[in-house]
């Protein structure tokens, strides 16, 4: 069996991962009690992000002292976290500097994406998001306390493709979660108040992080997507919603529905009727069921191109709508897209950003990008991979 990871955490490194306005990265100096753990994450911070550093380029990074770097270096290196790697080639006169690396193999991480329709799916990956091993089940309609049970099922058989120590799990699930893992409600899934996390952590004996699928793919697009500070990523499937990072801090709401914007409305007139019991929703016009009946319509059409483009720009359009007002108000650069690419990436995506141009300030510096996920189709795998990053090295 392989060795339990919780040792791993530093007691004071729960002062990372997800919480209410935290920064997933660490940044500069903290209160001495904490100083050992947010340390410890930011020389693995730094290291992640440069692949290949020294000692001596960690401490000129970091601000931290050679001799705290070294120490720090010692411990990670002990908790196969961190290894050598040779010496830099040219280096000056003088010892030449070992050259140190995360070492992204030594342990594994397991993502599980519940957002999918009919089917759980999951992944394990290494520190580097390296998907190494996938697994799914399919739901043939279980909800409930089932549905749970086949989360577990999932999980089971992940841990078993894998023979390195694995650091935790991360879960992105449709619906509303709140910081302790608890799905208040998912009604595709039949889910209201369900203790994932808990469930989780106590079938599999691992820390367990759970989040709404929509925010952990913020977080893959912020580590492996090339997204920095500000992202916000709309998810359009089933249903809609947007997973929002601003200034490197995950955005949760009062309520921890933030970025459910598939019920504003922005009909106008004679707008469809929404399974909320309002007309208009955003949800009305961009949802993947939606679009497909408005496309498959058009498909019988004369100038049938036409039609279908027609139906993916008016789509486009009322994204554009009820984004502009969040985008003016955050200054948001780059929205990016994840959902089926043949339905967003083109006319939909060209008038969502006309649109948005045209009702923000964006019109006058013009630096506003709608474009597609890096990787869509493992983009809430990848993204609960992070939500264990962070929570056990505080590394995003
Ligand atoms: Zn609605």
């Amino acid at each position: 069996m392989s060795s339990t990871p919780r040792n791993l955490q530093h007691p004071a490194v729960a002062g990372t991962g997800l919480a209410r306005g935290r920064a997933l990265r660490p940044r500069g100096k903290v209160l001495p009690e904490y100083a050992r753990a947010h340390n410890r994450a930011l020389v693995l911070q730094t290291l992640y992000d440069a692949k290949l550093l020294s000692r001596a380029d960690l401490a000129r990074e970091t601000g931290l002292t050679r001799v705290t770097v070294s120490d720090l270096i010692a411990e990670l290196i002990a908790d196969g976290l961190v290894v050598e790697r040779g010496q830099r080639e040219g280096a000056r006169p003088g010892k030449p500097a070992v050259m140190l690396e995360i070492d992204a193999d030594a342990h594994h991480v397991i993502g599980l994406d519940l957002s999918e329709p009919g089917r759980f799916r999951g992944a394990v990956l290494d520190l580097r998001g390296t998907i190494l091993q996938t697994a799914e089940l399919p739901l043939d309609g279980r909800r409930g306390e089932q549905a749970v049970a086949t989360v577990v099922e999932l999980l089971d058989i992940l841990r078993e493709c894998t023979d390195r120590p694995v650091l935790g799990v991360g879960v992105g699930s449709p619906g509303v979660v709140d910081l302790a893992g608890i799905v208040l409600s998912a009604p595709n899934l039949g889910w209201r108040d369900v203790p994932l996390q808990q469930v989780l952590e106590y079938s599999s004996g691992l820390p367990v992080q759970v989040a709404n699928d929509a925010n952990t793919a913020a977080l893959a697009e912020h580590t492996f997507g090339g997204a920095f500070g500000d992202v916000m990523v709309v998810r359009v499937g089933h249903g809609v919603g947007a997973g929002l990072l601003i200034d490197g801090v995950p955005l949760f709401g009062s309520r921890f529905a933030a970025g459910e914007i598939g019920h504003v409305v922005v009909g106008e007139g004679d707008a469809d009727a929404c399974a909320c019991g309002k007309h208009g929703c955003l949800e009305t016009w961009m949802s993947v069921p939606r679009l497909r009946a408005r496309l498959a319509a058009a498909a019988d059409a004369a100038d049938s191109a036409a039609a279908r483009a027609a139906v993916l720009r008016d789509a486009g359009k009322h994204l554009g709508m009820a984004l502009a007002p969040v985008v003016g108000a955050l200054n948001l650069a780059e929205i990016v897209l994840s959902g089926p690419a043949d339905l967003l990436d083109g006319p939909l995506t060209e008038t969502a950003v006309d649109t948005l141009r045209a009702r923000t300030m964006a019109e006058f510096h013009g630096d506003l990008a709608v474009r597609m996920a890096a990787n869509p189709d493992d983009i809430v795998v990848l993204g609960a991979g992070v939500l264990v990053l962070a929570a056990q090295l505080g590394v995003s």
